[in-house]
């Protein structure tokens, strides 16, 4: 696996492959790699000649009294699980080659980012979208590989692509659990042995909701009303749970394309997780916890 820091190697990189005529496919992460990045790769691969994966943490997308100071890293953990899934290139540039200075001109992610993590977090969305935009002028690839667990992020690169007229394809891949259900994250780490357990009502409660609409409930409200009180476990402080449509904004009926998002903070530690209703929580992957 070829490993590259610097953003004009990566760019020279890319250009070589594609004038080899080779399709590119690039998997952005913040690197701590889990078997949902991993899964990212497997895709990425069924998708391109050349699969490129990025490990950055982000410093303009966490707010100031937020963890990007303690974020998890370990970049030699990252570069042996990478080279076994059969990532061709690693990029991992440091803070200043992507910032050599405060960017002055950004993303303006628009009214989608305000609603549900945006609320909670101010800017969050203009600093993914605004480091999304880098990592695809840097690598240029045909196709780029996002998971839906972060459901509202993707929904905002695809916009962007599109409204922006990227011309580059944005693949999105379903969540990969442990087999009790919990969503996996790098954050989860975070949690104690109770917390972890605690941390189980969101995947809990959003098949309460699932259940609900599959046994004939079409009526959103009283559907989160379902799942909020799921949601409510001890040690839990449940932030939303809401029925929205593609779009982000809440729906008045559920149907198949409805997608349930929820938030809650556990210990000191925020998680999110969401189902579209018509897959449902048992199409996405589960695999064992490592
Ligand atoms: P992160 O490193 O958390 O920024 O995530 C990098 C990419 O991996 C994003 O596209 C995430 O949506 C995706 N991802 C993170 N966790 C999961 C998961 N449990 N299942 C599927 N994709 C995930």
């Amino acid at each position: 696996m070829l490993e590259i820091t610097a953003p004009e190697e990566m760019r020279n990189w890319s250009r070589a492959e594609r004038q080899r005529g080779r399709r590119i496919a690039l998997v952005p992460t913040m690197g701590f790699l889990h078997e949902g990045h991993l899964r990212l790769v497997d895709r990425a691969r069924e998708r391109a000649d050349r699969v490129v994966l990025s490990s950055f943490v982000n410093p303009l997308q966490f707010g100031p009294r937020e963890d990007f100071d303690r974020y998890p890293r370990d970049p030699a953990r990252d570069r042996r699980l990478a080279t076994e899934r059969g990532v061709d290139c690693l990029f991992a540039p440091a803070t200043e080659a992507i910032y050599p200075g405060e960017p002055v001109v950004r993303i303006a992610p628009g009214p989608m980012a305000d609603v549900l993590e945006g609320a909670a977090r101010p800017g969050h969305f203009q600093g993914v979208l605004t480091v999304v935009v880098k990592l695809l002028h840097v690598v240029a690839p045909d196709v780029a590989v996002f998971g839906r667990k972060d459901f509202q992020q993707v929904t905002l690169v695809r916009r962007m692509v599109e409204d922006l007229s990227f011309g580059i394809d944005i693949d999105i891949a379903p969540t990969v659990r442990e087999l009790d259900g919990l969503a996996l994250s790098s954050r989860n780490g975070y949690l104690s042995t109770d917390e972890r357990r605690a941390a189980l009502a969101l995947a809990r409660a959003l098949r309460a909701v699932e259940q609900g609409w599959r046994g004939g409930e079409a009526d959103a409200r009283a559907l989160e009303r379902r799942g909020m009180e799921v949601l409510r476990a001890p040690g839990v402080v449940p932030e939303y749970l809401v029925l929205v449509g593609e779009d982000l904004s809440p729906v008045a009926r559920a149907d198949a394309h409805t997608v349930v998002v929820v938030a809650a903070t556990v210990g000191k530690t925020r998680l999110i997780d969401n189902v579209v209703l018509g897959e449902g929580l048992a199409n996405d992957i589960a695999v064992r916890a490592s």
